[in-house]
């Protein structure tokens, strides 16, 4: 009797992992200025400093990250 080979093939995959959390994001794009929200667990935390920072300052443009973790299969 001969022995038999078995292929397998998966295909590789990346999927959320909600046991990671999201984080959200918020920093301003003014040049020179730096000011940012720091990390959050809510959108809502993250960019409500925007606007009464917009009001105080001007600066009226932001940039969101909106972050989250993935949990990867392992490619053979
Ligand atoms: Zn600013």
């Amino acid at each position: 009797m001969s022995p038999r080979a078995v292929y397998r093939h998966a295909t590789p995959t990346i999927r959320h992992a909600p046991e990671g959390g999201v984080t959200h994001e918020t920093f301003c794009v003014t040049a020179g200025c730096g000011d940012e929200s720091g990390a959050r667990g809510e959108q809502a935390a993250a960019q409500g400093w925007a606007p009464r920072r917009a009001g105080r300052t001007g600066h009226d443009v932001s940039r969101r990250f909106v972050t989250d973790h993935a949990e990867a299969t392992r490619a053979e």
